[in-house]
C-alpha cells in the first residue's frame, strides 16, 4: 500500500468514490435514558449482550488502527454515552494518540452537569448537545421523561467548565417543534451554542417518520428569514453535513438537510457500535465484525487489511437511495419492526445515529 514519504504512514484509504477513511462515530453503550418517540419509541429493547462491548483498550487499539488508515476526527456516541462507566478514562486514552484532531462527543445532555468538568479535564474537544425542545411538557411527550431542567444544567455547565464550539442539533419536525426554530436560535445565542437544525431521517424502522412530518432546509430558511430578515450563507470547504448560514447579527446556524438533500458524495464517516460493528453508512444493514478477529486475537496487518479492504469497496450512499425511491412512491418504512427485533444493530440507537 503507498505511504506518506513525511509520516511513513499509509496512504489515508479511499473508497470507491474517492471518498476518504476520516471520521469514526464510535458508539459506547446501545442504552438510553431517554425515550425519544423518533428514535427509541418503545420502552424495552433487545440490547446488546455487556459482555460483548468493546473495553476501552480495545476501542483504543481500534481507533489506533483506524488513524493509521485516514481516521483524524472521532465522535463518541451512544445511545447515551455518557450512561458507560467511567467515560473520561475512554477520553484520556483517545487524546493519547496524536493522529486525532478532534475528539467530540454527542450526548442528550440529561448527565452532563455532572460530568462536564472530568470531560474537559481528560481532553474530550468538543460537545454536542440534541435538544428538540425548550418547552417541558413538549421534552416529557417527545421523550417519556421529566428531565429538560437537567440538560439544560448541562448545557450551561459546557461553556462554564471551558469548552468551546457548543452545538445544539435539533431535528425539526412539522406539527411538532416547528414554531420552535426562533426560541432555539435565541437560546443558542444565549448559551454560546450554534443550533443546527437536522431534517427528520426514515433510519432504523422504529420511528415514526413520515414525509408529511419533514421540515426541509427550504422551510426552515423561510421561517427564520420571516423573522430575521436576509440569511446568507457561510461558505466553507468542509465534508461536515451541516450547511451554515449568518444571520444579519452575525449569529451562526446550521441545516443538515439529510433527507431533501443528501450530502453522500462527500461522506468521510463510519460507525463503530458499541459491540464492534464496523457499519460504513447510516442506512447500511450490514456491516464488518470487529469484535470477534480482535477477541480471537488475529494479528494487527489481518485487522487492517480487513478494515483497508472493506473501505476500498464502499459504494454506500444510502440517503440519496432513499431519496430516489420518492420518484416511484417508495419511501415506506426504512425496516420493519420485526427484522428491528431480530437485530439490535439495525436500531439507530445501537449504532450512534
Ligand atoms: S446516508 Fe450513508 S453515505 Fe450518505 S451521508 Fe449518510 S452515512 Fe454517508
Amino acid at each position: 500500500m503507498p505511504t506518506n514519504a513525511m509520516s511513513g504512514l499509509p496512504e489515508p484509504a479511499k473508497d470507491l468514490w474517492g471518498r476518504p477513511l476520516r471520521s469514526l462515530r464510535i458508539s459506547v453503550t446501545d442504552r438510553c435514558n431517554l425515550r425519544c418517540q423518533y428514535c427509541m419509541p418503545e420502552e424495552n429493547y433487545v440490547w446488546l449482550p455487556r459482555e460483548t462491548l468493546l473495553t476501552f483498550k480495545e476501542i483504543v487499539f481500534l481507533t489506533e488502527l483506524f488513524s493509521e488508515h485516514g481516521v483524524d476526527r472521532v465522535r463518541i456516541t451512544g445511545g447515551e454515552p455518557l450512561l458507560r462507566k467511567d467515560l473520561a478514562s475512554l477520553i484520556g486514552m483517545l487524546q493519547q494518540n496524536t493522529r486525532i484532531q478532534d475528539i467530540a462527543m454527542t450526548t442528550n445532555g440529561v448527565l452532563l452537569a455532572e460530568h462536564a468538568q472530568n470531560l474537559f479535564d481528560a481532553g474530550l474537544h468538543r460537545i454536542t448537545v440534541s435538544l428538540d425542545t425548550l418547552k417541558p411538557e413538549r421534552f416529557k411527550a417527545l421523550t417519556r421523561r421529566d428531565t429538560l431542567a437537567q440538560v439544560f444544567e448541562g448545557i450551561e455547565s459546557v461553556g462554564r467548565v471551558g469548552f468551546q464550539g457548543l452545538k445544539l442539533d435539533t431535528v425539526a419536525m412539522k406539527g411538532y417543534n416547528d414554531d420552535e426554530l426562533i426560541p432555539l436560535i435565541e437560546y443558542g445565542k444565549r448559551v454560546n451554542g450554534e443550533v443546527r437544525f437536522i431534517e427528520y431521517m426514515d433510519v432504523g424502522g422504529a420511528n415514526d417518520w413520515s414525509a408529511e412530518k419533514v421540515l426541509p432546509r427550504k422551510q426552515i430558511l423561510a421561517l427564520l428569514s420571516q423573522y430575521y430578515g436576509a440569511i446568507e450563507p457561510v461558505h466553507e470547504n468542509s465534508s461536515a453535513p451541516a450547511q451554515r448560514f449568518r444571520l444579519s447579527d452575525g449569529t451562526i446556524f446550521g441545516i443538515i438537510p439529510s433527507t431533501t438533500m443528501p450530502f453522500c458524495a462527500t461522506c468521510d464517516r463510519s460507525r463503530l457500535t458499541a459491540d464492534g460493528m464496523w457499519y460504513l453508512c447510516l442506512y447500511a444493514k450490514s456491516g464488518l465484525d470487529l469484535l470477534k478477529p480482535i477477541r480471537e486475537r488475529r494479528s494487527r496487518e489481518d485487522l487492517v487489511s480487513m478494515i483497508r479492504s472493506v473501505w476500498e469497496t464502499r459504494k454506500d450512499r444510502g440517503a440519496e437511495e432513499r431519496k430516489e425511491l420518492e420518484a416511484s412512491n417508495g419511501r415506506g418504512q426504512f425496516i420493519d419492526i420485526e427484522r428491528l427485533r431480530q437485530d439490535p444493530h439495525l436500531e439507530m440507537h445501537a449504532r450512534g445515529g
